[in-house]
């Protein structure tokens, strides 16, 4: 359905994209992932036009979309694209900022478009706002009427650039859930998120951006678990653990247990083994001595079972397994009681204490 030859684009010396070729079926979920910066807005706004390309192709169903014959606003209304900022008009209500593009552009009777936008905030679940302002309704509601919007002008694609990421923590699920309902009436979706869980459940592809160019390609399980290339394997890494940094001694103890309940609550860990991560974080802190950089990282691996803590702190090696003094004793006996394994090394200037918590 789309196809993308070495399409490339440059800001004035900017390089964004450098050779993107890539096909896209019809039916098909792609997920866009890839650090900040490099370039997935910029695809995603090539694809629609609303950055002209500096070099390469681009088909739909075979149509070259940047021949000067082609019809672009014909084009175009085939893809939707839903942004992270829900640009609502503000000064419509729900209803006509669901009519007024296919009564204007699809040239659609007024009765005619309401029916529809009826039936697709009914999709949506907002049936009941039809009458209210965007400003009368919180983010996620917006974000879900911008995505009903996009669907009444019948687009065969839908583009997303992180639907959620101008969002509230708890307004995120319910976009990600009518984003899911859609997907299982066979639209097309190319969607830029970071939302990691959801990428990996609901995309029949990923592309892992990187460079200016599709870095990795594939399935979501091999990008997921068995990444083949270097960049693709330290994102995911980066994204699937936790990291916290911690500067003095009198560090925010509730703000750190709170991103590890976060952290466990993401990966579905039972309440017991959360006690246990944030007992174990808590100890190996206690046999800490010298605060002044100290790096916590968790992530949880679930081919082994089991969530491994690393405690990376700056100074002279001080191995607490063998150099221990009395008073860590009862920590480290805790800690090592709890643990599948305890480790240590020290490595570029870092003390680093290595812990496999078993998940069961
Ligand atoms: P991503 O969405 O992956 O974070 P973007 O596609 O937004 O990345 O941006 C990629 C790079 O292109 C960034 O360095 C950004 O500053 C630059 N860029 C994007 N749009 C423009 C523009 N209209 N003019 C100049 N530079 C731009
Ligand atoms: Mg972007």
């Amino acid at each position: 359905m789309i196809k993308v030859r070495n399409l490339s684009k440059h800001f004035g010396a900017l390089v964004v994209l450098k050779d993107i070729s890539v096909d896209i079926k019809k039916g098909e979920i792609i997920s866009v992932i890839g650090p900040s910066g490099t370039g997935k807005s910029t695809f995603l706004r090539c694809l629609n036009l609303l950055e002209t390309p500096t070099g390469g192709s681009i088909f739909i169903d075979d149509i070259p979309l940047l021949d000067k014959h082609t019809n672009i606003p014909k084009l175009r209304q085939r893809m939707g694209m839903v942004f992270q900022s829900f640009n609502l008009y503000a000064h419509l209500s729900v209803l006509e900022n669901l009519t007024i593009g296919p009564i204007k552009l699809l040239g659609k009777k007024k009765h005619e478009a309401e029916l529809k936008a009826r039936e697709l905030l009914k999709l949506v679940g907002l049936v009941e706002k039809m009458e209210s302002y965007p400003d009368e309704l919180s983010g996620g509601q917006k974000q879900r009427v911008a995505i009903a919007r996009c669907m009444a002008m019948e687009p065969e694609i839908l583009l997303f650039d992180e639907p959620t990421s101008a969002l509230d923590p708890t307004m995120v699920s319910e976009v990600l859930a009518v984003i899911r309902r859609l997907s299982r009436e066979g639209m097309t979706m190319i969607i830029v998120s970071h939302e990691m869980e959801f990428v990996r459940n609901m995309s029949t592809r990923v592309f892992y951006m990187d460079e200016g160019l599709i870095y990795e390609e594939g399935p979501p399980q091999q990008i997921f678990d068995n990444p083949q290339k270097p960049k693709t394997k330290a994102f995911i890494n980066r994204v699937r653990s936790l990291h916290i940094k911690i500067t003095s001694r009198d560090y925010d103890l509730y703000a750190m247990q709170g991103e590890m309940e976060a952290f466990c609550e993401k990966h579905i860990l039972s309440k017991r083994v959360t006690g246990y991560v944030l007992l174990m974080a808590e100890e190996v802190l206690g046999l800490q001595h010298n605060f002044s950089d100290i790096q916590l990282s968790l992530s949880y691996s679930e081919k082994e079972g089991t969530v491994e803590l690393v405690c990376a702190s700056a100074g002279t090696p001080v191995n607490p397994l063998k150099d221990n003094m009395e008073e860590d004793d009862i920590g480290l006996k805790l800690i090592q009681g709890r643990c599948k394994s305890v480790d240590y090394t020290y490595e570029d200037g870092k003390n680093i204490l290595f812990l496999k918590i078993k998940v069961e």
